[in-house]
């Protein structure tokens, strides 16, 4: 998540940049000067060379080398931005890295769509497609399921889908890029021939990418569009744009393996059914559904159920396991949801021999039956790891602990830890104490890691968070952050400047990110994208809870403010120029100590 901005701070330090306009002299770590946003003859502006960071206790300018050039010369961010760049040799390009994947995730989009409206069209009238046509209806799906879902074909042909859509304008390295074509000696050929096709959309109903399902010998029975700037198949679930309002209404989101499985549910009414497109369910599948539902049950085949690869999938999708996923957006903020993704799993078990798609064509009622029994996500770990384990077998034991105790260590209640630690004790006969033991030695050591700081740098900061609750609801934004956080607050002058517009913009029933997009000044597009792509690896939530989340985040922030502040207090002590301004500075530590603990309290 390196920027411009954070590029142009790791080259220029604030000693530099202000010193030449203050004079600087070195007191303590620090160097300080007379402030020249107030007139003053003892000097009160300081420079730390540590957060390369500025603040003046006399009249409280503080910021970075940017709040700095912006205000001491009078310049727009934009301006600063650029001149600033100049001199640190930070090529400034007006599509930065960030914004081009934007524009191809939409060239992406516009390509896929267009190839969707091509295979659809062909199922639909195609002479050749009479055998997919009986073939669609044969597994049952019927001419709703097929417009709902979009199905489509694609022809057995090498270009027929290229020559199409370079009809319609949209040449070779486009289709390829968006991973409709291929190319080998320099010649395209169409990816998907003879297949049945599944649009994926993302949630927003965009299509992002495809599956398609062989319907000669291929033998790759399915295939997925490659990961594009648009497609992640770990990152979408199948369905969800359909199914998404049925979810937040019942609460439950139930996850299918395949398409079929997810289609042949929508036709029989459940609404709430996605698929997963794989047999592991990922982190972030799991991650965009947790905002929309209380309960999350995820059907599994028998012979998926009792796999070990897929114990462990789920151990990783729930935050179970202490291996963090690659794609956590590593936030103490999000370990709250992270935490309770555990207690929102249920694990529904199929017949053998049976997939969800039979289940539901010859049984609606033992479909409904078999994911409302489903078993909390806990229990079903536990039954994997002990059953059938010989009493007399010690090393078992022994090791089938140690994994019940990785599991037991990464539920969020105390209650319900306290619950399987009973359990565990009684199911393989060791004492509970010496399982309670184990369970705290393994929290303390995975638990007590330092949480993340206002600190700047390139890894995700409170304040982002916070920006990107705020971007789904501007009204909440205005009325929690502007009486909550303060400019200087914000890590980076960016941010600063995000939070200002969302404060001023206008909602006047538009919505949307790229709506809100166009309001910004061109020069906090980058960041705004950053910001902006969070979001969307972010747990949804609206109403109350996003409400509670901002406040949360805003006092969190506001907290880090006030320590960093504490922190500034804490170099400068002994520097201050007279007794009067050291009893000065203490009160205000006083103060800053109070507001904190104030804070503390509010969120707890
Ligand atoms: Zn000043």
């Amino acid at each position: 998540m390196f920027n411009t901005v954070e590029a142009v701070k790791e080259r220029l330090t604030a000693a530099e940049i202000i010193g030449r306009r203050v004079q600087l002299r070195q007191a303590g770590r620090n160097l300080k000067g007379l402030c020249c946003f107030h007139s003053e003859k003892t000097p009160s502006f300081f420079v730390f060379p540590e957060t390369n960071r500025y603040k003046c206790f006399g009249c409280n300018e503080g910021g970075d080398i940017f709040t700095f050039v912006m205000k001491n010369e009078n310049l727009e961010f934009r301006e600063a931005l650029r001149q600033l760049a100049e001199e640190a040799g930070v090529p400034l390009s007006d599509s930065p890295q960030r914004s081009a994947q934007a524009a191809a995730r939409k060239a992406h989009i516009s390509a896929n769509n267009a190839a969707a409206a091509f295979f659809r069209e062909q199922l639909a009238e195609s002479p050749t497609a009479q055998f997919v046509r009986d073939y669609a209806a044969e597994r049952g799906l019927d001419a709703t399921a097929l417009e709902r879902f979009q199905l489509g074909f694609a022809p057995d042909s090498w270009d027929s889908l290229r020559t199409n859509l370079n009809k319609l304008g949209y040449n070779d390295e486009d289709l390829s890029a968006a991973g409709l074509l291929r190319s080998r000696d320099d010649r395209f050929y169409d990816v998907f021939r003879n297949r049945l096709m599944f649009p994926i959309a993302d949630r927003r109903g965009d299509i992002v990418g495809f599956g398609g399902r062989a319907l000669g010998d291929d033998p790759a029975k399915y295939m997925n569009s490659p990961q594009t700037a648009a497609f992640d198949k770990g990152g979408v679930l199948y369905g969800l744009n359909l199914a998404r309002e049925s979810i937040r209404e019942s609460g439950v989101a139930v996850v299918v393996e395949g398409y079929m499985d997810a289609i042949a549910a929508h036709q029989h009414g459940f609404d709430n059914v996605v698929a997963a497109m794989g047999t592991a369910i990922t982190p972030s599948q799991v991650r965009l559904l947790s905002g929309l539902a209380k309960r999350v049950v995820i059907a599994l085949d028998a012979d998926a159920a009792g796999a070990a690869a897929t114990r462990r999938s789920l151990e990783m999708a729930s935050g179970l396991s202490d291996e963090v996923p690659a794609d956590a957006p590593g936030l103490e903020s999000l370990t709250q949801h992270e935490d309770n993704l555990a207690a929102q799993i249920f694990v529904a078990t199929l017949p053998p021999d049976t997939d969800p798609d039979d289940v539901i064509r010859a049984d609606a009622a033992a479909w409904e039956a078999i994911t409302s029994q489903a078993t909390p996500l806990a229990d079903y770990l536990f039954a994997a790891i002990t059953d059938g384990i010989d009493p007399a077998d010690f090393p078992a034991r022994a090791a089938a602990m140690k994994q019940a105790v990785q599991i037991i260590q990464g539920l969020a209640e105390p209650a319900v830890r306290s619950h399987y630690i009973s359990r565990l004790a009684a199911s393989l006969h060791i004492p509970e104490e010496a399982i309670q033991r184990e369970v705290r030695h393994g929290r303390r050591r995975t638990r007590n890691t330092p949480p993340p700081t206002a600190a700047p740098g390139p890894e995700l900061r409170r304040d982002d968070y916070l920006l990107a609750l705020g971007m789904a609801n501007l009204t909440y934004f205005r009325t929690i952050a502007a009486n909550v956080v303060r400019p200087e607050d914000y890590s980076c002058i960016e941010n600063r400047l995000l939070a200002e517009s969302f404060t001023r913009i206008e909602v006047n029933g538009e919505d949307g990110v790229d709506w809100l997009r166009e309001q910004l000044d061109g020069s906090l597009h980058e960041r705004f994208g950053q910001l902006e792509r969070f979001r969307r690896s972010m747990p949804e939530s609206e109403g109350e809870d996003l409400f509670a989340d901002m406040q949360r985040a805003a006092l969190r922030l506001r907290r880090d403010g006030l320590r960093a502040e504490n922190r500034q207090l804490q170099l400068i002590q002994g520097e201050g120029q007279s007794i009067r301004a050291d009893e000065a500075l203490a009160e205000r530590q006083r103060q800053i100590l109070n507001e904190i603990r104030e804070i503390e309290k509010g969120l707890r």
